[in-house]
């Protein structure tokens, strides 16, 4: 089980509160997306699940732990950026083998784990190429299969197609829903892009200026918004 409840949750940066009294709960094993435009705090919010961030006052739950005080290595989640962070120098496997190594993985497994993932994100041929070599959109499989291999309980995806063009964006988001339906793992995906967000969430969360607007299904979000925000965001036609 790996629910994810945020109770009260608020940051301050400064004397700035940019997430007000959060409460939200990610269902375990849904595709959750976080939308919302640019600087409404979606960014903070998937950093403070992850533990990257701490929260200024407020809970946060993984699954039946109160994880507060859990550094990030240990709170089973994995996250998946934009710039997709790779090592330039070293090869796709040893991008993919890098956290195993770290996380004192012994070798055979290393070696089962990045064939398996491998596979699943279509990287078999390109394991011993370098990231310079790849397109954008195998990039981003491999930023995928470096988190994959970790088999997290949570997935955090971070705008991680935005880089892309449009046609590469439509097929990656098309595989991003497939690798869900398979893993079964919960996801939560954040994106400034309304389309996307109807387009692949079962449950979307919609924030502005750090307060949750609405958290429905995407036929409830367009067909019964909550607010003039929310119909006017997704374009729901008045
Ligand atoms: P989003 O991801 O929705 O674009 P962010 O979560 O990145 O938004 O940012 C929300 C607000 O918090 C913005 O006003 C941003 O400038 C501010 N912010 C984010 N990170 C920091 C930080 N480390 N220090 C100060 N302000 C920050
Ligand atoms: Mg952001």
């Amino acid at each position: 089980m790996a629910e994810i409840i945020l109770r009260n949750v608020s940051k301050i940066f400064k004397d700035e509160e940019v997430i007000s009294d959060l409460n939200l709960t990610i269902r375990d094993g849904s595709f959750t997306v976080l939308v919302g435009p640019s600087g409404c705090g979606k960014s903070t919010t998937l950093r403070m699940i992850a533990g990257l961030e701490k929260q200024s006052s407020g809970e946060i739950w993984i699954g039946d732990q109160l994880v507060n005080d859990t550094p990030p290595g240990k709170r089973n989640i994995a996250m998946v950026f934009q710039n997709y962070a790779l090592y330039p120098t070293m090869t796709v496997r040893g991008n993919i083998e890098f956290g195993l190594i770290n996380k004192k993985v012994p070798k055979l497994e290393r070696e089962e784990l990045i064939k398996e993932i491998s596979e699943i994100v279509g990287l078999t041929d390109y394991l011993n190429k370098k990231p310079q070599q790849l397109s954008g959109g195998q990039r981003q499989r491999v930023a995928l299969a470096r988190a994959m291999v970790k088999k997290p309980k949570v997935f955090i995806l971070d705008e991680p197609l935005s880089n892309l063009d449009a046609k590469l964006r439509g097929q990656m988001r098309t595989e991003l829903i497939q690798l869900h339906k398979r893993l079964g793992t919960t996801f939560i995906y954040v994106t400034h892009d309304q389309v996307e967000a109807m387009s692949m969430g079962d449950e979307i969360v919609i924030l502005n200026k750090g307060e949750i607007q609405q958290k429905d299904s995407p036929m409830n979000v367009y067909h019964d918004p909550n607010n003039i925000f929310t119909a006017n965001f997704i374009g729901t036609p008045a």
